[in-house]
Formats: structure tokens, C-alpha cells, sequence
């Protein structure tokens, strides 16, 4: 032990007491804490990212992470690692460089899209930078694995990702280079695989409860991982870009983009089986929005069948919703099996319905038509009628027009029905995913040809999941849920240091030699500690304190000296305990709670 370390001139910056690193004083720390924010950032958590001191940008949606923020992240990951080490997985590192070949195997090179940072080598090879590796794991396990003795397997490392998103935003809560943690299961059965899933999601659950987030686990779509069935981690945050509908009654909780609701009634007369009149053609003038339509024609929007085009990568198709809903591009992606899906452009819905865009209707359209169950459920029902300027009333669903496919494509939207317990109403949150968990099935052990031998020497498909969670973007969700108009205010468990000393004359020797003193007790108890003996005004250290959100700070000043107390604040409930400086060891090692 360097006992000359814990003096109040003592060695500075190297000192083999603090056990748990070696940078713990503020004067020999890179921590620049700005008042200012950079004028991109637009959310709370990025702005004090960069006003803390945690990140540094180095180009769009690429950051270096300095000494406190590299701490935050560093604490993250070990909760993911120990909560995987838990539930049985094994920690792997793979390459953040792949080959293409892996990826035109799995089907992948030519549908990523431009997520996917391509790159050649010397030999004019094609590569990319990993935006996720089921590829990689999955040539690895195809030859490795061999039979089911091998099996259950769950592989997963953390480590860093790239993904050339078209909108980098939010800091590190959108980057393009960020730290992931990834796991792989393989099972050889259905039943086993589902077994995998759920010790995923039971640690996600803990890892997220221990990280201190109010969070709720949904149903999600599978995006392009591809997959069946999938549940994403959100934490609640007026922030977030995801919005989730969830039931006031049961526990049915869903992504917009997954959602399904009772359909709102139409309120259509019934006819009591009245016939519905021929089909007729009207002439509504410049009148292309469900709303003018409705109104021109004095109908209720209701009554409107809206026919929607879309182009996907397997051809154009048209959705069918009832006027007063919405369609959900990402149900009918799903419903196709297709790889991308946008609107159709307006030449090319005028060249497919022969008419201005704002007239399109099922009847007489070249394209596969797939209809909402809202529209199928109309009696007598209005229509474009592929021709500029008019509309068709007295449409009868089946009667006037077949299509390919009935099937949900609705948004389902706040305040409707739940369709799970068919009692509660839908409401809705705005959430940040933090993590993701996908079964996957045999999509990528069937393209790449991961096999095992089952008891009877057949060879079968392993069956897969895979389960993500964004450590940088946990850490951001974690401050835009918990900070005030000071600065962030860390949950224990992922602050970066415990607690803070800040010993508020500089120039008063006792002040400084008990600061010196308490903070070589509490590094050599294992605790990490963060002295502030910088040669500032006491008035610049409590607003950096409250701006990096230490949860305890430990304040030597006047009291120490008139009355031997040592103030310990709490950065969450602000609340300050005067305690005696020969107790304020034990006191604060008590606070300090070993999760
Ligand atoms: P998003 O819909 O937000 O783009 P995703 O569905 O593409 O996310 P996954 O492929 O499931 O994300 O990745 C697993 C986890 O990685 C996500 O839950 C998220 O926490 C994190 N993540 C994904 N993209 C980013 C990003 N651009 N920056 C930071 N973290 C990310
Ligand atoms: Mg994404």
C-alpha cells in the first residue's frame, strides 16, 4: 500500500488505493463540463451528455465516450454481463468487420439497404460493418454444433455496431456507432426454444429493474431481423420515438406498429338486410380527400372505402381501409412477406388507376388489392372509381369487387377497444426501446444450413432467437427519465462514481487533509469515490456536482470545521444529514447499497 497517496500533498494522480481506478481525482480528470449544448441537440439527455462531460462527437452519429461517460457505460454492461452469465449464456466476441458472402447466404447483402456501411478491401473484396451478426453467429455455430447433446446453446457479446441510419439524432440514443449487446440462442425444438426466449426475457426484465428504469415489455414487430414473434424493452419517456398502446385493463401492451384493437363500430344504418342499390357512378369534381368526398357527397367519412398504393420490392399492391382509419404500412409489409414497402409515386398511381391521384378504388385495378376487415364489413359503401373526378356509391364489398386477401392492416390508435380482454381502452405512451428480443425460428439456419442431429440421426434446422439491448441508448433512456433542471441524477447502480467529496476551502489544510483522509477510506473500502480538490470556488463545484449526479456527495466546509460535521446530500430527494466526520465513513458505506 502507498500510504504517501492518501496525504494531503500526496501523489496526485497514480495511487494503488483506489482499488477500482486511478483517475478519481477531479484535477487530474478529463471532465470538461460545459454550460453550453450543442445546437443539434434536441433532447434533454443529449444535452446533458455533452454538458456533463460524458460524450464528445466526432462526426454524425459517431462519439468518444470520456472518463465518466466510458464509467456509466462500463457500469451498464457489467448488469448485462452478469444478468446473461445468470441465465446460462455464454460471452463471445466476434469481428466488427464481416464478409459479404455471409451475407448473400442469409439473403440479406442486397435487402439491408443502405444501413449497411459496405466496404471493399485490398483484393476488392466486398465486406460491411457489422450492424448485427446473426450471420456471423450462425456460420459459427453451423460448424461447431452437430448434434442435439449440443443444444440448448445461448453465445453473446457486447460489442460495438455500426448502422449508417438516415437520421443519426438524440446523441447516442441514435447514433451510428454504438455498443449493443447481443445474444444468440439454439435450440433444437419449439418448446426448448420458447424456454430460451423467456430466460431472455426474464433477464432483460432484471437488468432493466436493477439499471433503475420504469419500463414496459411489448409486443413488436420484427423489423429486419425477420423473425415470428418479438417483444421490445421500452422505457417510458416523452422522448421516445416509439409509441406503444396498452391496455388500461389487462396486460395487453403492443407497438403502433404491431397494435391491434376491436374494430371501432361503423355505425353504418342497418338496413335490416334492405338491398343495396346497383352501383353507381357520381361525378365529384376535384374532390380527392376522404373528407371532401364525404362532405360533397353527404356521407359520413365512415362510409368511405380509402384505396391506398404502395410499391414494394415483389411489385405494387393496393391497401383497402375504411375512410375513418388509418392503414399501417408496416401490418401490410408484414402481411406480404415483402422486404420494403413505400406509397406508390403519383405518376405511378396515375399510370396504374388511369386517373388523378385522389380516385384510386378497388374495382378494376391490375394490382393485388388486400383489404381491412373495416372495409369488408361495409354494406353500401363509396369509392374512387379509377377515373378523374368521380367516385362510385352503392359499393357493396364482394358483391361489386373481390379482393386478394382480407386481413388486420389498421393502426390501432389510442382510445380504442382492447382487443385482447375486449373491456379495457387503449392508451398510449411514448417509450425508447432499450432492448429487443426476437424468436426467429430457422430463417437464418435454414439460408445458411445450420443443421443438428436429432436422437433418431435426422437432420434438422436449429431453431433460433436472438435478443439485443443498446448499453449506450439504455444509459441516454436512463437520464431523460431521471434528471432535473440542474443536471442528471444517476440511479446507483449505473452513476458513474458512488459518491462525491467535495471539500469546499481549498486553502484550509484540515479541510483538506480530512478530505483526503475520508476519500483513501472510502476507495481502500472499495467504494469509488470522486474527490473534487480542484482550486475553485465552492459555488463551480456544487453546480458540477449537480450537473454529473454522483447520487451522494459529502460536503467538508465551515461545519466540518466549526462543529466536526460532514454534510452527506442525497443528488435524487436533496435532502442533507449532518453527520459526525468519524461516522461518515460507515454512514456513507451503508448508503452505498451492494446491488
Ligand atoms: P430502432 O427501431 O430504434 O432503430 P432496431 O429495432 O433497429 O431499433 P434492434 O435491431 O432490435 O434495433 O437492435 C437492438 C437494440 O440496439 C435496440 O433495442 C436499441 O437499444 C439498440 N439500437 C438500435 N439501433 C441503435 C442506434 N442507432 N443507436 C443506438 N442504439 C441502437
Ligand atoms: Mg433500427
Amino acid at each position: 500500500m502507498d500510504k504517501a497517496s492518501n496525504d494531503a500533498e500526496g501523489v496526485k494522480f497514480y495511487n494503488r488505493d483506489e482499488k477500482k481506478g486511478v483517475w478519481m481525482r477531479y484535477s487530474q480528470m478529463l471532465l470538461p463540463t460545459r454550460k453550453e449544448t450543442p445546437a443539434e441537440a434536441e433532447v434533454i439527455s443529449h444535452r446533458l451528455m455533452f454538458r456533463a462531460g460524458l460524450i464528445r462527437k466526432v462526426a454524425a452519429g459517431i462519439y468518444t465516450y470520456l472518463p465518466l461517460g466510458l464509467r456509466t457505460i462500463r457500469k451498464v454492461e457489467a448488469i448485462v454481463r452478469e444478468e446473461m452469465n445468470a441465465a446460462g449464456a455464454q460471452e463471445v466476441l466476434m469481428p466488427m468487420v464481416q464478409p459479404a458472402d455471409l451475407w448473400v447466404e442469409s439473403g440479406r447483402w442486397e435487402f439491408y439497404g443502405k444501413e449497411l456501411l459496405r466496404l471493399k478491401d485490398r483484393n476488392n473484396r466486398d465486406y460491411c460493418l457489422g450492424p448485427t451478426h446473426e450471420e456471423v453467429i450462425t456460420d459459427l455455430v453451423r460448424r461447431e454444433i452437430r448434434s442435439y447433446r449440443d443444444l440448448p446453446l445461448n453465445l453473446y457479446q457486447i460489442q460495438g455496431k455500426f448502422r449508417d441510419e438516415v437520421r443519426p439524432r438524440f446523441g447516442v440514443m441514435r447514433a451510428r456507432e454504438f455498443i449493443m449487446k447481443d445474444a444468440y440462442s439454439f435450440d433444437r425444438d419449439d418448446a426448448s426454444a420458447e424456454v430460451s426466449y423467456q430466460a431472455m426475457y426474464k433477464a432483460y426484465t432484471r437488468i432493466f429493474e436493477r439499471c433503475g428504469l420504469r419500463f414496459k415489455a411489448v409486443e413488436a414487430d420484427s423489423g429486419s431481423i425477420g423473425g415470428s414473434h418479438s417483444h421490445e424493452f421500452m422505457v417510458l419517456a416523452e422522448t421516445g420515438e416509439d409509441v406503444i398502446l396498452s391496455c388500461n385493463r389487462c396486460t395487453y401492451a403492443a407497438n403502433t406498429e404491431k397494435a391491434v384493437s376491436l374494430l371501432p363500430e361503423t355505425g353504418e344504418p342497418h338496413k335490416g338486410g334492405a338491398v343495396v342499390p346497383t352501383m353507381e357512378k357520381v361525378y365529384t369534381p376535384g374532390k380527392k380527400r376522404v373528407r371532401d368526398v364525404a362532405d360533397f357527397l353527404k356521407v359520413e367519412e365512415k362510409r368511405l372505402i380509402k384505396t391506398l398504393l404502395f410499391e414494394t420490392d415483389q411489385g405494387f399492391v393496393a391497401g383497402l381501409i375504411r375512410g375513418d382509419l388509418e392503414l399501417n404500412p408496416i401490418k401490410l409489409k408484414n402481411l406480404l412477406g415483402v422486404n420494403f414497402i413505400v406509397m406508390a409515386s403519383d405518376e405511378e398511381v396515375k399510370r396504374l388507376t388511369k386517373a388523378d391521384v385522389g380516385f384510386a378504388g378497388p374495382i378494376g385495378l391490375p394490382i393485388p388489392v388486400i383489404a381491412d376487415p373495416s372495409v369488408m364489413s361495409l354494406h353500401d359503401a363509396v369509392c374512387g372509381a379509377n377515373e378523374t373526378d368521380y367516385h362510385l356509391i352503392h359499393v357493396k364489398p364482394e358483391r361489386d369487387f373481390e379482393v386478394s386477401q382480407v386481413a388486420d392492416i389498421r393502426q390501432a390508435r389510442a382510445g380504442e377497444i382492447c382487443s385482447r380482454c375486449g373491456k379495457g381502452t387503449l392508451e398510449s405512451f411514448r417509450g425508447i426501446e432499450v432492448g429487443h428480443v426476437f424468436k426467429l425460428g430457422t430463417k437464418y439456419s435454414e439460408a445458411m444450413g445450420a443443421t443438428f442431429l436429432d436422437e433418431t440421426g435426422k437432420e434438422r434446422f436449429i431453431i433460433m432467437g436472438c435478443y439485443g439491448i443498446g448499453i449506450e441508448r439504455t444509459v441516454a433512456a436512463a437520464i431523460e427519465q431521471s434528471h432535473d433542471e440542474d443536471g442528471i441524477v444517476f440511479h446507483e447502480s449505473i452513476a458513474p462514481f458512488s459518491i462525491e467529496i467535495v471539500p469546499v476551502q481549498m486553502k484550509d489544510e484540515r479541510v483538506v487533509g480530512f478530505s483526503n483522509k475520508l476519500y483513501g477510506a472510502l476507495t481502500q473500502k472499495g467504494l469509488e469515490v470522486l474527490l473534487d480538490d480542484r482550486e475553485v470556488r465552492p459555488g463551480v463545484k456544487f453546480k458540477d456536482a449537480d450537473l454529473i449526479g454522483i447520487p451522494l456527495r459529502a460536503v467538508v466546509g465551515r461545519k466540518f470545521k466549526e462543529e466536526g460535521l460532514v454534510e452527506i446530500k442525497s443528488r435524487e430527494t436533496g435532502k442533507v444529514e449532518e453527520v459526525l466526520a468519524d461516522e461518515v465513513v460507515e454512514i456513507l458505506e451503508s448508503k452505498v447499497s451492494h446491488d
